[in-house]
């Protein structure tokens, strides 16, 4: 018998009747062994998920010493219990959660993990499966970072000899404490225990049939991708498509386990998406197209720029001081730019501009704000002569200017970067041009 890796998204646990619909799922086949969870999320459009009551509830306790959003949290927790019929001591439970959120003064890691923490709880009990705690098996060193060949041990050891188990999504441990992931991050941890116990494959379940071509609020009804690469899966994700995080590639591409992505409420809709490097991509130029707003770009001149020792080295320390990550560094050759995420910047812009400008003695140095990035991704597009002239002619057909363009090392993409305003027109541009002609 093959083992499988689930992991159940915030909607597909969002209530009662959501987490019975998925322990049938579980149940329905004998394979699926190793279950990670997400927090609820929302039931309906204005509902709030609870990982971001969670997180109000530890602002509110550094800020005034107590939470009172967590009475939304217990009322959430008890209806789904009740709802069950699982016999958990969720009062105590909730209340040992309460009273650390406010004695550790609002520790916003330990508090938004609560959610995943009880979901899994309430699963296991609902299954019969064994509970074991993320904290246990995944590990951060003291300063964040993820260990993975830690981890992969740790895991490995403590689930060999379990057959079934149900694990929280989203964090695990430092050595002073409980340590999220980012935002999203029970993907991750999906992959983790999926390398782990060397998984036949990883499911990822969730309230979509998988990655779209392109984003659904601007295409109108856009392909579904029937087969994705992990480089191709990293490059989507990275830019924008929201199906999985987009660091969940890494563990399972170590162990070259497929990641399939399946919808909870359209089991029979589920494409298998994921796979190894090699799949046949016959016909297919382009796999996917994704994109984001708001970036800032930092222009940089300097005459004999290209010959100058250290240019580089300088301009990218003063960032590094202020822990700014870059996402792309186009030059010419007296020419620099630094295509940052505008967030990234915030309350900082001005200071690293005079930094930078002192760093290397810049003829100038100007900013330019509002760039979006879209990224065209596919194998196919490698080795393909034209490529690059047809995506410069359909956005010139559409009126859009190009204000930069970037063809990754990876050679499986091409970013343009374009005006804000002009974001929506070009994807649907570049969607006319390579999907529905490719
Ligand atoms: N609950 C966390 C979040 O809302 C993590 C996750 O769902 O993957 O981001």
């Amino acid at each position: 018998m093959g083992i499988k890796v689930c992991k159940f998204g915030g909607t597909s646990l969002a209530d009662s009747a959501a987490i019975e619909r998925v322990a049938g799922i579980v149940r329905a086949d004998g394979e699926r062994k190793y279950i990670v969870v997400s927090a609820p999320g929302k039931r309906d459009k204005k509902d709030e998920k609870v990982t971001d009551l969670l997180y109000r509830c530890a602002d509110e306790a550094r800020q005034t010493g107590d939470c009172p959003t967590f009475l939304l949290i217990k009322k959430r927790f008890k209806e789904i219990v009740k709802g069950l019929k699982v016999d958990i001591d969720m009062e105590g439970e909730l209340e040992r959660i309460r009273e650390r959120i406010i004695s550790s003064r609002g520790d916003r890691d330990y508090a938004a993990s609560r959610g995943e923490y009880l979901n899994a709880l309430i699963l296991a009990a609902k299954l019969g499966y064994e509970f074991v705690d993320a904290a246990d098996i995944i590990k951060f060193d003291r300063k964040g970072a993820f260990d993975s060949e830690y981890t992969n041990d740790l895991a490995f050891l403590r689930l060999k000899n379990i057959e079934r188990a149900v694990i929280p999504g989203f964090y695990g441990s430092t050595p002073d404490g409980i340590k999220t992931f980012s935002r999203g991050g029970s993907d991750i941890t999906g992959s983790i225990i999926a390398r782990a116990v060397g998984a036949d494959l990883y499911e990822n379940w969730t309230d979509v049939d998988g990655f779209l071509t392109a984003d659904p609020k601007i295409v109108e009804n856009p392909k579904l991708i029937d087969m994705l690469s992990y480089r191709e899966l990293r490059e989507l994700s990275y830019m924008g498509a929201f199906v999985l995080h987009s660091e969940a590639v890494f563990p399972v591409r170590k162990a070259n386990i497929p990641i399939e992505i399946k919808n909870t409420f359209h089991p029979e809709r589920s494409t298998k998406i994921v796979a190894a490097e090699d799949y046949d991509r016959t016909g297919k130029l382009v796999t996917g197209i994704a994109g984001k707003k708001d970036f800032t770009v930092i222009f940089i001149e300097k005459q004999m720029m290209n010959s100058e020792l250290g240019f580089c080295r300088r301009v990218l320390s003063v960032l590094e001081h202020y822990e700014i990550s870059i996402e792309h560094i186009p030059t010419g050759i007296d020419t620099m730019c630094l295509v940052i995420h505008s967030e990234e910047l915030d309350g900082k812009l001005d200071v690293v501009l005079d930094k930078i400008k002192s760093a290397v003695s810049a003829d100038n140095v100007s900013v330019f704000h509002g760039l979006a990035m879209i990224a065209l991704v596919g194998h196919g597009m490698k080795n393909r002569i034209g490529t690059a002239g047809r995506l410069f002619s359909a956005l010139g057909r559409a009126g859009i200017n190009v204000r930069m363009i970037d063809q990754g090392s990876s050679e499986i993409n091409i970013i343009v970067g374009i005006d804000n305003k002009d974001y929506e027109n070009a994807i649907r541009a570049i969607y006319n041009e390579f999907l529905i002609n490719p």
